[in-house]
């Protein structure tokens, strides 16, 4: 018997279920991995990531060198090209069947279906993406959650009746081969700052544990604090699995948290949400085309204003909180959560801008960048989505700052021309820059954050006028 397995977002060898079940009993495995750089264009995705994608590339493939499995990179350009690709390739080879593990985005469905559909083989997907599978959680009406409490406690139900499997990676199957580096093409920017590969994520994962998992809930809205895991890098590519999440908690904790206030619960309702995020985007497709959770919310009157737009992602709307977000954003790939949620009302909700555009801003920038949260954050701060911020409750760019970066220490790193200002004048600078500063080049407001929050009540308002 030969298997072939697909990687796809799930570059690692433990925890891989379609590798691990490929690899059972010992059976002859290869591996491929399909490069399609004009898919990743199409879906906008980062320079940053398609490096760390690259390099993370390189790292699976030294593990799989190790384990006597050769991995072969092949490139198209888009997914429409897949299936006639792997079906070519295919018939020089003799494989039994291939092995991959389910994305959950429409376009990958789509690919897979038609690959399953041409491939003179069987073709057996696994979850490998949650730990809860995809559609396996329902309510009483037998339809998925649309609201995140129940999905939880469903959630939670589940793994405490069920547990979790976590896999070993396969035993070696041959010996060591010659590590032959891939590369991508297309256009990249250093993800240097993340150390690649499934060890360096392990440690990453170990070391937030240790440190910051017990107190996670109450520093985790902190940017200027390091009080995340940032490990949504690896989660994102699949180069770290949920399970492995579990597994860690319950080595530092002894056993997993099942309520809220027990130490490490504010972190796994964290990996709750991006489950409950996952699995929306599989019961929902129309979330993968663009349209919002709310059906009503399509029309709302969006602001065109392009020029508003450009000023919100060069980090230049005078708020200081929102504009050091941004250009942190833009220079490192990464934002704080706490952050994302802050810009992601100022750009809905101050500058009434269609929230399509926010999300792919960010989809373009960001190393983590992945299609079920981004629009899950997105659509939760614009009010359109499956149990948004409700529609009146509004960030204040000023009191958000003053709350969650109080000394202005964040601000400070990412605006250097506030350096000066005293923690007290940080959020509303202007008064302060224009005696002491004068030439400080520091933008007014761009918007009076009063008016333009009754604006925005105005147009949910509206909508339920159509009603
Ligand atoms: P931690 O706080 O340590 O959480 C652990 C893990 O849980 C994260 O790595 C992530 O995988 C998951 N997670 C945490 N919060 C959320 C959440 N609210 N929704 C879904 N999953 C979550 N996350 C992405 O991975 N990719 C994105 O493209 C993305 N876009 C976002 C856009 C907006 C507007 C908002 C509000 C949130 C977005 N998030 C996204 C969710 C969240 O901001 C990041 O996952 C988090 O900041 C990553 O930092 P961390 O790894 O230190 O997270």
């Amino acid at each position: 018997m030969r298997h072939l397995v697909w990687f796809r977002t799930d570059l690692r060898v433990a925890d891989n279920p379609a590798l691990y079940e490929a690899a059972a009993d010992g059976t002859e495995v290869e591996a491929v991995y399909i490069d399609c750089p004009g898919q990743w264009q199409e879906h906008g995705k980062s320079a940053m990531q398609r490096d760390f994608l690259s390099r993370n590339l390189q790292a699976l493939n030294e593990q799989l060198a190790q384990l006597g499995i050769p991995l072969t990179v092949l490139t198209v350009d888009t997914f429409a090209e897949v299936p006639g690709l792997l079906a070519r390739w295919l018939e020089e080879r003799t494989f039994d069947a291939l092995y991959a593990n389910r994305e959950i985005g429409i376009d990958e469905r789509r690919r897979d279906k038609a690959v399953q559909q041409i491939l003179p083989i069987p073709c057996r997907v696994y979850n490998g993406d949650c730990v809860v599978d995809h559609g396996s959680l329902i309510t009483r009406g037998g339809d998925m959650f649309k609201v995140f409490t129940p999905f939880a406690k469903s959630w939670l139900a589940r793994l405490s009746a069920g547990g979790y499997r976590l896999l070993p990676m396969p035993a070696a199957l041959g010996e060591p081969l010659p590590f032959k580096p891939p590369n991508l093409s297309g256009e990249r920017v250093s993800s240097e700052a993340w150390p690649a590969g499934e060890a360096a994520a392990a440690e990453r994962l170990t070391q937030f544990c240790q440190l910051s998992l017990r107190d996670y809930g109450e520093r985790r809205d902190f940017p200027a604090d390091d009080g995340t895991s940032s490990l949504s890098p690896y989660l994102a590519l699949g180069i770290m699995s949920p399970n492995q999440c579990l597994a860690a908690i319950e080595a530092e904790l002894e056993q997993l948290p099942f309520s809220r206030g027990e130490p490490g619960f504010a972190w796994l309702n964290e990996l709750i949400w991006r489950e409950f995020y996952r699995h929306l985007l599989v019961a929902f497709p129309r979330l993968s085309m663009g349209r919002a959770f709310k059906p009503d919310t399509e029309a709302l009157p969006w602001s065109r204003d392009d020029e508003g737009f450009r000023v919100w992602c060069e980090g230049q709307t005078g708020y200081p909180i929102v504009d050091a977000a941004m250009r942190c954003l833009k220079q490192t790939g990464w934002m704080h959560n706490r952050l994302r949620m802050i810009v992601a009302s100022f750009l809905t909700k101050d500058l009434h801008i269609d929230w399509r555009r926010g999300e792919a801003w960010f989809m373009s920038c960001l190393i983590d960048g992945e299609l079920a949260a981004n629009n899950g954050g997105w659509q939760w701060a614009a009010g359109t989505g499956a149990d948004a911020a409700p529609y009146f409750r509004v960030f204040n760019p000023t009191t958000q700052g003053e709350r969650f970066d109080a000394e202005g220490d964040f601000i400070r790193r990412w605006l250097p021309e506030l350096t000066e200002v005293p923690a007290r004048m940080i959020h509303a600078p202007h008064d302060w820059l224009d005696n002491q500063s004068p030439g400080h080049g520091y933008p007014k407001p761009m918007v009076d954050h009063g008016r333009a929050r009754l604006h925005a009540i105005a147009m949910f308002d509206a909508l339920k006028d159509r009603e």
